[in-house]
């Protein structure tokens, strides 16, 4: 955010230019309306989610514009993609500090237009209002999926085995590059600023993964969370995590460690029978062009243990990230 002169035109103008014309969906009525209409398809149900992001904690004050809104919605598109829902819209509410100039305002909205068109989804509404503090964006983004096909969290099952999608750890690589100051590594950067949603491969798994959750609090906490809610203990072979050149190099050595316990990654980690293997791994590829690796299994018992090539549980200090 710049902290150039304050220069902005009235709420409503605001939301006339920047958008209204983001606002592609017909019940979203231009928005011009006090609310949307949504109807779902028939026999579908609406997933709904919604994730705020707060400038000092989610994303740093001169991070660029359109890149904070990409990150915005994609987040919240994350966790459509793990459910295995078809994205259709978000509401956006904003909370602006006097800083937040129209130039910020404008990159801001041609962020949310790139991803729309990439997405493909529509604003439905939102809320604009000015604040004291630090600037705040409120999405929450919907979508569809037939009746009782959500994928749950609870539903992982002894014998199962456990894969993630994309590379894990390179969002914490990021913020470590961009605090620290160490030497240039767009690649790492851009995963920490521009998370890319996994719907293609959470739309794969419908009807085949057993459980799925989105990877934001660091892999072993989130798998954590399918262990308690399914009552099962998940083993995850430190070895067969999957690793970007990238981050190995800024890592180094205890590079796993690290990586399993850094949040902001947002690929999709899912269980599945193990007469399923080939097929997902087929699927992946075909239909969503993503790569998957299986890091791990489902067994009786509690908790998530990393283990290293012996068998040998790896002690880890901390879990992943946590707000409180
Ligand atoms: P209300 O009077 O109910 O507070 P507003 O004046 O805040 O309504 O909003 C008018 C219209 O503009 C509504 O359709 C609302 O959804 C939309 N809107 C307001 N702010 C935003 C925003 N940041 N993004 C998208 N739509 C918005
Ligand atoms: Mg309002």
């Amino acid at each position: 955010m710049t902290n150039s002169s304050f220069e902005r035109p009235s709420e409503f103008a605001l939301i006339a230019e920047l958008f209204a014309p983001l606002a592609r969906a017909s019940g979203a009525f231009g928005l011009k309306d006090d609310a949307a209409l949504i109807a779902p398809p028939p026999d579908h149900e609406l997933v709904i989610t919604t994730d705020a992001l707060v400038e000092g904690v989610h994303f740093r004050s001169d991070d660029p514009p359109a890149s904070i809104a990409k990150k915005a919605l994609r987040v919240n598109l994350s966790d459509l993609a793990a459910k295995s829902a078809d994205a259709a819209g978000y509401l956006l509410a904003l909370s602006l500090p006097r800083t937040a100039n129209m130039t910020w305002l404008r990159s801001f909205a041609d962020g949310l237009r790139e991803d729309q068109n990439a997405f493909d989804v529509s604003l439905y509404g939102g809320d604009t209002t000015s604040t004291p503090g630090p600037l705040t964006i409120a999405i929450t983004a919907f979508g569809f999926m037939p009746h009782g096909a959500m994928i749950r969290r609870a539903s992982a099952k002894p014998g199962d085995l456990v894969f993630v999608s994309g590379t894990i750890g390179d969002a914490g690589g990021g913020l470590d590059v961009l605090r620290n100051g160490s030497k240039d590594n767009d690649y790492l950067v851009d995963r920490y600023r521009e998370p890319q949603p996994r719907l293609k491969l959470g739309r794969a798994l419908r009807g085949l993964a057993n459980a799925a959750i989105d990877v934001s609090d660091g892999l072993l906490a989130d798998l954590g969370h399918i262990a308690e809610t399914s009552g099962v203990r998940i083993e995850v072979e430190a070895s067969r995590i999957p690793l970007s050149p990238q981050l190995r190099a800024l890592w180094g050595e205890d590079c796993v460690i690290h990586a399993t316990t850094s949040g902001d990654d947002y690929e999709i980690a899912f269980t599945v029978a193990d007469n399923r293997q080939g097929l997902i791994e087929g699927i992946a590829k075909l239909k969503a062009a993503t790569r998957i690796t299986e890091i791990g299994r489902v067994v009786a018992g509690q908790g998530v243990a990393l283990l290293d090539g012996n068998g040998r549980e790896i002690p880890v200090p901390r879990r992943g990230f946590t707000h409180f």
